[in-house]
């Protein structure tokens, strides 16, 4: 069984290399969608495969830290990352192309990472990422698998190259929230009051 999750985020990119003059010659925007899908092997004390309140904590802030945003592969010239810096509060650094196939793969990573990190009390410790489908336009999105997101083919991720900014980490409920789970510090997730949103 597979659960969906919805986010939203608005984000500036550039895409190098890419068969389209406005993408890869023009800084420009999208309003990203994204669909956290989630399995397990057997559902929680709730009956449920991860209780949707639960992706109100940390795997939210994750998100949350790409809106209004300006994403950029690390791999940049100087200036263009130095311009970034100095010109927007809220930065994204990525070890690869800020790509909705290589955000996706990262958002797979990261939830992954965040998942196996918080302590499961409630019978959900099978949950996991089933993939991760990132729209960056209405017609267009792609779709990390688990083969996808550690597939040294498409480009070796390490989180601990994504850097978030001052700005984007003070938003977050825990600042020192990506430092923690790169280290791999516990989590526990945050009493939920009601599903909302
Ligand atoms: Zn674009």
């Amino acid at each position: 069984m597979i659960i969906r999750k919805l986010y939203r985020f608005e984000a500036s990119h550039i895409v190098r290399n890419c068969s389209s003059d406005r993408c890869k010659y023009s800084v420009h925007g999208h309003s990203f969608r994204c669909e956290l899908l989630l399995t397990a092997d057997r559902l929680d004390r709730g009956q449920m495969v991860y209780d949707f309140g639960l992706l109100k904590g940390g795997v939210k802030d994750f998100l949350d830290g790409f809106d209004h945003a300006a994403l950029f592969w690390d791999r940049e010239a100087p200036g263009y990352v130095k311009a970034m810096k100095e010109n927007s509060k809220r930065w994204v650094s990525l070890p690869v192309s800020p790509t909705a196939e290589q955000i996706s793969r990262v958002i797979f990573l990261a939830v992954s990472a965040i998942l196996e990190n918080t302590e499961k009390v409630n019978g959900d410790d099978t949950a996991r990422v089933h993939s991760v489908i990132l729209h960056e336009t209405e017609t267009g999105y792609a779709q990390c698998f688990r083969s996808d997101a550690y597939d040294a083919a498409l480009g070796k991720i390490d989180l601990k190259n994504v850097v978030f900014s001052d700005e984007v980490k003070a938003g977050w409920s825990d600042p020192g929230m990506w430092g923690k789970l790169l280290k791999g510090v516990r989590f526990k997730n945050p009493k939920i009051a009601m599903q909302i949103d």
